[in-house]
């Protein structure tokens, strides 16, 4: 498993999540939505990211903490998936989440960027897919007002960077992993 994403690709996947934090605000914005305060947070769900370059990024994060600090995180990250094996969602949370804070949050994932406002994204055949706001964006917001957040561009942009960098560093086959998996030393770790 490589463990150094190449720096121009690292910083187009910065410029991209910025772009997604921008569109995320402008839509929660709209909605008036703010995700603070929340008893149910989904650093709780079993999220699966799917992208190398992501996880080769937040790797990168991680492994710049202080040794005894990514020694405990990893010994969280086991005790979470063996706590997760047979229990149900949601439960146990991430293992990046600490006093209700993310430990990497510039390094967080898309799928944790643009989780909790409702959104759409266009498939290839040119068919929409929608999806609903988190249960708080839900319960707050019961007929939310501006428009759902279009995914499409953000979509198209990361499967462009994630095909440049398996091509840029030999890597074959899709990823499916938690957190708590990418933390873990072992590639082929649970989730
Ligand atoms: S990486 Fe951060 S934002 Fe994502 S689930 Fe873990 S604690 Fe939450
Ligand atoms: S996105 Fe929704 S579920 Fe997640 S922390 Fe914010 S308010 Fe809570």
């Amino acid at each position: 498993m490589p463990d150094r994403l190449p720096p121009a690709l690292a910083a187009a996947l910065e410029k991209l999540y910025a772009a997604m934090d921008a569109d995320y605000a402008a839509a929660a914005a709209a909605a008036g939505f703010v995700c603070r305060g929340c008893d149910d947070t989904c650093c709780r769900s079993r999220f699966e990211h799917r992208t190398w370059i992501e996880f080769l990024y937040l790797r990168q994060a991680f492994e710049k903490l202080p040794a005894e600090r990514t020694a405990a995180l990893r010994r969280r990250a086991r005790s979470v998936l063996d706590d997760r094996r047979g229990a149900p969602d949601p439960a146990p949370a991430c293992p990046l989440l600490e006093e209700d804070r993310c430990l990497l949050y510039a390094a967080r994932p898309m799928l944790c960027r643009l989780h909790g406002v409702p959104h759409r994204f266009r498939l290839p055949d040119g068919t929409w897919r929608e999806g609903p706001g988190c249960a708080v964006f839900d319960r707050r917001h019961p007929a939310p007002g501006g428009a759902p957040l279009d995914r499409t561009p953000h979509y198209a942009r990361l499967a462009r960077l994630e095909e440049a960098c398996r091509r840029a560093l030999g890597l074959r086959g899709g990823l499916r992993r938690t957190i708590a998996a990418m933390l873990v030393a072992g590639p082929e770790e649970g989730t």
